[in-house]
């Protein structure tokens, strides 16, 4: 047995409860449910972009699928499969339990399968495919907003952000207590994908996107592919108090309004849907906060104190 065999039978393989065919051969076999469509979507996490190196592997571990799981509740699609390819500096087994921990207890609770990948020797990169379900023709896509939808977010933005700026030690920091900063820890690294509510909303939403790279980056993903503008009203957008008491502050706004990494959802809705949306909220136990409207045009304005905001940056862009 090579080592790398012993390493994937030792971390990377478990049980599958939805699989005909796991870690171990050739490919992985998966039977599609009679009806369903497949749901497809690949994130990659590299060291020193999208993580520190020297990060908490178990949190790793967990996010790295979390924000795949994340792409399904997009879609409005129930996550099943996941394959995971990893390149590693070196073999570290204590890093690697901690690793596949983390990746498990997110799979355990998303039921999600891990059914295959590759191991390699390299740069610590992290590249996850997951695959999901979806009633064939009920996907919530980017590019079905309606004119006078809602824009609805579920629960708070920024605080993965502030998170960020803690660690970096940014100067917002001495109005911290320590339950902001624990809060903002995990938003940032262990952020819980919104399943629950995307599969709620469909049928319901016209549109949706999970906010990776800023409210106003991925809103403007659903503008573009929906051939609409919006007005956002920064009062209503969720957020923590330390960042409510100072979102006069552009520092703040751009937590709030253009940073990444908050996995929350953002999507429209007619506003005869709002009495719905409200209760599957409630039912789901998942906040949502009615934050916009889309109008035609194709512009993105942010409304503060009845005044528009100047919006220099635009959320996160990896080639920006
Ligand atoms: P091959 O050389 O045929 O690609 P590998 O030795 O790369 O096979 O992988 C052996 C088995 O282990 C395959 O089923 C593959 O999908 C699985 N596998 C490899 N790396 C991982 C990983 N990191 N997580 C889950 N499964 C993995
Ligand atoms: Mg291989």
């Amino acid at each position: 047995m090579t080592p790398e065999f012993d390493l994937i039978q030792q971390f990377f393989s478990r049980a599958t409860t939805q699989t005909d065919l796991g870690v171990g051969d050739d490919s992985a076999l998966i039977s599609i449910t009679h009806g369903m469509q497949l749901a497809i979507s690949a994130d990659m996490l590299v060291a020193g972009t999208h993580f520190f190196a020297d990060c908490d592997a178990f949190q790793l571990g967990w996010k790295s699928l979390a924000v795949n799981v994340s792409d399904m509740a997009a879609m409005g699609a129930q996550p099943k499969w996941a394959t995971l390819a990893i390149a590693l500096p070196d073999v570290n087994p204590a890093w690697l339990d901690q690793f596949s921990g983390g990746f498990f207890s997110c799979a355990n609770q998303f039921s999600v399968d891990l059914i295959g990948g590759d191991t390699t020797r390299g740069p610590l990169t992290i590249s996850i495919q997951i695959m999901g379900e979806v009633p064939i023709g009920k996907a919530i896509k980017r590019s079905g907003a309606q004119l006078h939808d809602d824009i609805w977010v579920s629960g708070q933005l920024g605080s993965a952000a502030l998170g960020l700026a803690y660690l970096q030690k940014n100067h917002l920091n001495s109005s911290l207590n320590a339950d902001d900063i624990a809060n903002c820890l995990q938003a940032l690294n262990a952020p819980t994908p919104r399943i629950a509510l995307g599969l709620s909303l469909r049928g319901i939403a016209t549109s949706n996107i999970d906010i990776s790279d800023g409210l106003l980056a991925d809103l403007g993903h659903i503008l573009r592919a929906s051939n609409f503008g919006a007005t956002l009203n920064l009062e209503a957008i969720p957020c923590i108090e330390v960042l409510k008491t100072s979102i006069q502050n552009p520092i703040t706004q751009n937590y709030v309004l253009a940073a990444g990494d908050d996995y929350e959802l953002c999507f429209t809705a007619p506003k005869s849907a709002r009495k719905i949306i409200e209760s599957i909220a409630q039912q789901i136990n998942c906040p949502v906060s009615l934050v916009g409207e889309i109008h035609i045009g194709n512009d993105l304005k942010v409304m503060y104190q009845n005044r528009q905001l100047n919006i220099s940056k635009k959320g996160f862009d990896h080639f920006g």
